[in-house]
């Protein structure tokens, strides 16, 4: 025997305890959960009654002292939820804006252990995640059983579960144990974007429903009746019937009930499972039914189960076929499906996509029948990664999303032979313009649009990219061994790694280093050039697929003024997606009105420096039309033309968070404005004697720098826009701001908000001829007409114009007033001082807008501007400080045409307009209408992209 001395006692009992805690921590383990639930869907107010028990077994080497439960219901409880809050920022305003009726929560919780009521406290941020505390600590491989009754109610289906009328999902529905494992705790609230991380157990579960419901659940039935009578519906259902409806005044209406009566009998029906970690169901009286078995390559043969409504029934007809190849594929790339039955279930539209849960899968209305058989197969392949593979979705979505895309792409290729070109497209031109996200992003932390190109796309892109670099076969081999490893349990992105390591006998590192990384993958090049006519047959498929680094578009250009009028020529450009850093476009035209050469192009040459900035674009954009026509000496038409040159630069900064709808920018621009002017002489004539006048066309040229600051957020609730412009010419200095707040309305609609504050300065001293030269530069309360339009940016249909239609249009700028006083020599509120407005637009609910009887769908709304300006104000003036009108618009073309009928304004219109325009017609010619192309662009699409 040997003493030990006290120090090296210590040391030696660390060394132990260390080599202990070391080995506990390398050997895998997980805890386990077992539920009971005994559940009763009341059908007249979408509400359960259930009592759940559970069995908690601690296979963790720590002592618990409390369980976080995750009580989901609870997301769509109020509009400052986690979940609520992520739908904002994906830009869904549907929950924010939901009535009271349509919300969900979870509630009369009592969790007991052995008879003891367990303490409960509140997650500090998340509503729908709870700390229940055990009235005993519970050491390792100890179990404990907690029981607890819940009343819920199901909210409409937003996102995955709930109900839509009397067809029901119940998903995310119980309370349910957070996971624990070697990382810690993981509570997490539900969010429509980011899925799940839950503990395997059991699942035995009992459902209540009236008779006459078809259910469809997680697991196996437990009721051979049930089975039969489902089976027999296979042929049978119910069709929506025409029902009379009589109605207070007596009247007798007619319309389609979508459901059918619920009788008054219950049914109880018990599904039991082990193995998953999860437990969906769902319930509609007009189900069909559609069963079929499906032999598996060892010999066994399972049950599959499809369930639509009969409005989908051309569309699923083959989805039993669909689900049976779906699971043979998988079996055969990865491992035998583990489970004895599966089912693919059609839900509403209103939650739109496909949705897994073990053994089940629940899919939306497709628009055919090749989406609906890609769905089936993405969602059953779920079974293997999300159900058996058991991964942290919420913080590695690419484990389960992308990993189950790299299958999808080879069923594409193997059934359709296709490959997924669109998302490629989008994917990389994401990347080019520097707004992708790396791989191993969590869900939270992706952008919407990113979620979908780089946890789905770019990773099975990189999984396609390492099969290739250690081959087909090492590549299979290596995934049934991380299948075959992890099945049952809950692999970390480092034992993926390991085991492909292991299996494959190469090192990783540089592979997984991808995950990490932004930006296109090795295996995604593009090379050459090529050629293609828009007109041409199947364009636009070759558009998005294809491998080209540049691809010329060429077609046919058209264009229509009041003085060129038609013109026809060529449009040629090389935008494409993925864009390319240089791009143009030319549009050289023939005028036939004119019979001059016309056009508009555009150079644009993109850097992405990637600190302050994201980009700058170096651009030069030219155009050149006619503009106005005149009769010459000769008694002949001739035009006169404007050409302008406008070199620029836009400085785009990079917005620090991925998630945020923010677009700022900085832009210089110089116009280069040529245009033809009218000069008039007299001339004296000697013989025969007298004063002839003779019309010139001169050339005048201006030069206009101007610098635009632009801060724009995209974001569902209260939009805005803010707009700095300075402008500098011979002889002036111009400054305005704009700025939109658009405030939203609940169902649909909104205000917006504009206000203008501009302010003329002369460099140097005011002169009279100054004042006059600087004339079409002035600020204006009224939109400015063609001739105001100094830079040429707007479409006008006759830009200088003076009467008949395109005389009516206006620009909105300045004051924004729509009410034209053109006709006079100083227009009403036209200033060379100071000028302030606020403009007023709302939309018009659909309820009370007389338009939306009319077949189409055309906006009507209501405006208000008051505006005010330095002459208003000055000593003695009998101006009236503040001018107002009011009246109606209607928007078309998503608001590119906008027509506004002024009904109210100040006696200075009033006065103008029963001075200037005669009785006859009087309403017709108030009208006045803008169209504003510049807002017609990309950022419809998405708002960081500009071109
Ligand atoms: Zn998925």
């Amino acid at each position: 025997m040997i003493e030990i001395p006290p120090v090296r006692k210590i040391i030696l009992l660390l060394l132990i305890a260390h080599s202990s805690w070391l080995a506990a921590s390398s050997q895998y383990w997980q805890q386990q959960v077992n539920y009971l639930i005994d559940v009763t869907l009341h059908d007249k107010d979408n509400t359960l009654d259930a009592f759940e028990k559970i069995e908690y077994i601690n296979d963790s080497p720590d002592t618990l002292k409390f369980i976080w439960f995750h009580i989901w219901p609870n997301a769509y409880r109020n509009d400052k939820t986690a979940f609520s809050n992520q739908m904002l920022l994906n830009g869904n305003t549907k929950f924010y804006f939901a009535d009271k009726e349509q919300r969900g929560y979870i509630n009369r919780l009592d969790f007991k252990v052995n008879n003891a009521t367990c303490a409960i406290e509140d997650h500090p941020q998340y509503i729908d995640v709870i700390k229940v505390i055990l009235p005993e600590s519970l050491a390792p491989s100890q179990r404990v059983t907690l029981t607890t009754p819940f009343h819920e109610k199901l909210p409409y289906n937003f996102s995955r579960g709930g109900h839509e009328g009397q067809s029901y999902q119940v998903t995310q529905w119980y309370p349910k144990p957070a996971v624990y494992d070697k990382n810690g705790w993981h509570p997490m609230p539900y969010l429509e974007q980011g899925e799940y991380y839950s503990e395997f157990g059991t699942f035995d579960v009992r459902i209540t429903t009236p008779k006459n419901y078809v259910i469809a659940a997680t697991g196996e039935l437990q009721d051979e009746d049930e089975k039969r009578w489902l089976l027999a519906r296979n042929n049978f259902f119910w069709e929506p019937v025409k029902q009379k409806i009589k109605q207070k005044a007596g009247t007798v209406k007619t319309s389609v009930q979508k459901f059918p009566p619920s009788i008054a009998e219950t049914k109880t029906l018990r599904y039991t499972q082990n193995n998953i970690h999860d437990f969906a169901w769902f319930a509609d009286k007009r189900f069909i039914v559609n069963h079929d078995t499906c032999q598996l390559p060892s010999g066994k043969v399972i049950d599959v189960f499809t369930y639509y409504t009969p409005s989908e029934k051309e569309v699923w007809k083959n989805s039993v076929p669909y689900c049976k190849q779906a699971i043979r594929f998988h079996s055969a790339a990865l491992e035998e499906y583990p489970y004895n039955v599966v089912s693919a279930v059609q839900g509403p539209e209103s939650f739109g996509g496909g949705m897994e849960y073990p053994t089940i899968t629940l899919i939306s209305p497709t628009r055919s029948t090749r989406e609906l058989d890609l769905t089936i197969n993405h969602e059953i392949g779920h079974n293997w990664f999300y159900a058996v593979l058991a991964t942290n979705e919420r913080d590695h979505p690419w484990m389960d999303e992308g990993v189950n895309t790299f299958y999808d792409h080879r069923y594409l290729a193997e059934r359709y032979h296709q490959l997924p070109s669109e998302e490629r497209a989008l994917f990389e031109t994401f990347a080019k313009e520097k707004l992708d996200q790396p791989i191993a992003t969590t869900s939270e932390n992706f952008n919407m649009v990113d979620y979908e190109l780089v946890a789905y796309y770019k990773t099975s892109e990189w999984l396609r990219w390492l099969e290739g670099e250690v081959g087909k076969d090492a590549f299979d081999k290596a995934m049934k061994d991380y299948y075959d490893r992890w099945k049952f349990k809950h692999p970390q992105p480092e034992d993926f790694k390991k085991i492909l390591e292991e299996s494959t006998g190469r090192n990783l590192d540089s592979a997984f280093s991808f995950l990490n990384k932004k930006g296109t993958l090795e295996n995604e090049q593009r090379r050459g050039t090529k050629m293609d006519f828009l007109l041409r047959r199947k364009y636009f498929s070759r558009f998005l697929n294809n491998n080209y680094q540049d691809l010329i578009t060429i077609s046919p250009a058209m264009g229509m003024n009041s003085y060129d009028k038609f013109m026809l020529g060529a449009f040629v450009t090389n935008v494409k997606l993925p864009l390319n850093k240089f791009k143009f476009f030319v549009a050289p035209m023939y005028a036939f009105g004119s019979k001059s050469l016309t056009g508009t192009g555009k150079l644009d040459l993109s850097f992405y420096p990637e600190r302050i900035l994201r980009k700058v674009d170096l651009f030069l954009n030219g155009s050149a039309f006619s503009e106005n026509e005149y009769v010459d000496s000769a008694g002949k038409k001739a035009y006169l033309a404007f050409q302008k040159l406008v070199p620029g630069v836009r400085l785009t900064f990079k917005e620090k968070d991925p998630r945020s709808n923010l677009h700022r920018y900085l832009q210089w621009k110089t116009f280069f404005i040529a245009e033809d002017g009218l000069r008039f002489s007299r001339d004296t004539m000697m013989n025969p004697p007298g004063i002839v006048t003779t019309v010139r066309k001169i050339r005048e040229t201006t030069t206009l720098n101007q610098l635009l600051i632009v801060s724009e957020n995209f974001r569902a609730l209260y939009p805005y826009r803010g707009e700095i412009k300075l402008e500098e010419s011979k002889g002036f200095v111009r400054t305005a701001f704009t700025g939109n707040y658009f405030f939203n309305y609940p169902k649909s609609g909104g205000l917006n908000v504009r206000l203008f504050a501009g302010k003329f300065f002369y460099s140097g001293s005011k002169t009279i001829n100054k004042q006059f030269e600087t004339d079409r530069y002035h600020l204006n309360l009224t939109g400015p007409n063609g001739y105001e339009d100094y830079t040429y940016s707007d479409y006008f249909i006759g830009r200088n114009k003076f009467d008949g239609l395109p005389s009516q249009q206006i620009m909105i700028r300045d004051g924004g007033f729509k009410v034209r006083t053109d006709l006079l020599a100083s227009k009403v509120g036209k200033t060379d001082d100071w000028l302030a407005a606020l403009n007023f637009t709302s939309s018009v609910p659909p309820g009370i807008n007389p338009l939306s009887l009319l077949p189409i769908n055309i906006p009507l709304k209501v405006f208000f501007d008051v505006g005010t300006y330095a002459d208003a104000w000055k000593q003695n003036s009998e101006l009236d400080h503040f001018l107002f009108e009011g009246g109606l618009q209607v928007s078309l073309l998503g608001n590119t045409v906008n027509v506004y009928l002024p009904l109210i304004y100040s006696k200075p219109f009033k006065d103008y307009i029963q001075s200037t325009i005669e009785k006859k017609g009087r309403l017709w010619k108030t009208i006045s209408f803008s169209i504003d192309i510049s807002s017609f662009n990309l950022r419809k699409i998405d708002p960081h992209l500009s071109f």
